[in-house]
C-alpha cells in the first residue's frame, strides 16, 4: 500500500472549512479512501489541551507560534505521519499556512521566524493539496455573526486583523500555486462542492 494524501483546509474564520469537511470526508470514504479528520490547533490529547489555551488565553505573538508548533509537532509525530504511512489520507482543518497567515500575516511575527519552526517540525513534508476557501473578511465575518455561537480569541478580532490574514493566505497561495487551490468561498455550498467533486476527483486519479 502507498503512501496516503495529506489534505488541508484554509481560510479566515467563517469562510466554510467545517462546513466542507464532512461532505470531502464522505465524498473520498464513498470512493473506498480509509480518511483520517483532524484539526490544527489540535488533533491529539495535548494538542486539543494547547488548543483551549490558545483559543481562550491572551499571550504574546510568538508565544502563540511556539504553542501552536509544539501542538503540531505531537499532531504530526502521533496522528498525521503514521496514518500517512499505513497508507490513510488525512484531511486537516488548517495546517503551517495558517501560521504564516495567522501569527505572521496577522499578528506580525517574523516569517523567518515561522519558516524556521517549519524547517524544524517538518522539514521534509507538505500538505499534495490545501484548500484555500477564499472570501471577504466581511462576508466570513457575517457568517460567523448569524452562526451566534461563542467566539475564540481569533474570531473576537476586527476585521481589518482578518484582512491581513486573508492576504497572507493569498500571498502563500501565489507563493505555492501547485499545492494551493483558492476557492471562491463567497460562492454557495452547491456551487463550491461542484468544484471540490473535479479537484478530488483528479487527486484520486493521480
Ligand atoms: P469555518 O469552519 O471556516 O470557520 P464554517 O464552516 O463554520 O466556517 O461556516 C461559518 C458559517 O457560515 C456557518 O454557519 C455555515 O453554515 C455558513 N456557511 C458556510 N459556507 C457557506 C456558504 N458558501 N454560503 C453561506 N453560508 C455558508
Amino acid at each position: 500500500m502507498g503512501r496516503g494524501r495529506f489534505i488541508t483546509l484554509e481560510g479566515i474564520d467563517g469562510t466554510g472549512k467545517s462546513t466542507h469537511m464532512d461532505w470531502i470526508r464522505r465524498f473520498l470514504e464513498h470512493r473506498g479512501v480509509s480518511v483520517v479528520v483532524t484539526r490544527e490547533p489540535g488533533g491529539t490529547a495535548l494538542g486539543e489541551a494547547l488548543r483551549e489555551v490558545i483559543l481562550r488565553q491572551s499571550m504574546h505573538p510568538e508565544t502563540e507560534t511556539l504553542l501552536i508548533f509544539a501542538a503540531r509537532c505531537e499532531h504530526l509525530t502521533r496522528v498525521i505521519r503514521p496514518a500517512l504511512e499505513a497508507g490513510r489520507w488525512v484531511v486537516s482543518d488548517r495546517f503551517t499556512d495558517a501560521t504564516f497567515a495567522y501569527q505572521s500575516g496577522g499578528r506580525g511575527v517574523a516569517e523567518e521566524k515561522v519558516a524556521a519552526l517549519e524547517a524544524w517540525v517538518h522539514p521534509d513534508l507538505q500538505p499534495d493539496l490545501t484548500l484555500l476557501f477564499d472570501t471577504s473578511e466581511a462576508v466570513a465575518r457575517g457568517r460567523l455573526g448569524a452562526n451566534h455561537r461563542e467566539l475564540d480569541r481569533f474570531e473576537q478580532e476586527p476585521e481589518a486583523f482578518f484582512g491581513q490574514v486573508r492576504v497572507g493566505y493569498l500571498t502563500r497561495a501565489r507563493r505555492f500555486p501547485e499545492r494551493i487551490r483558492v476557492i471562491d468561498a463567497s460562492r454557495s455550498v452547491e456551487e463550491i462542492q461542484k468544484e471540490l467533486e473535479v479537484i478530488l476527483l483528479s487527486i484520486l486519479k493521480n
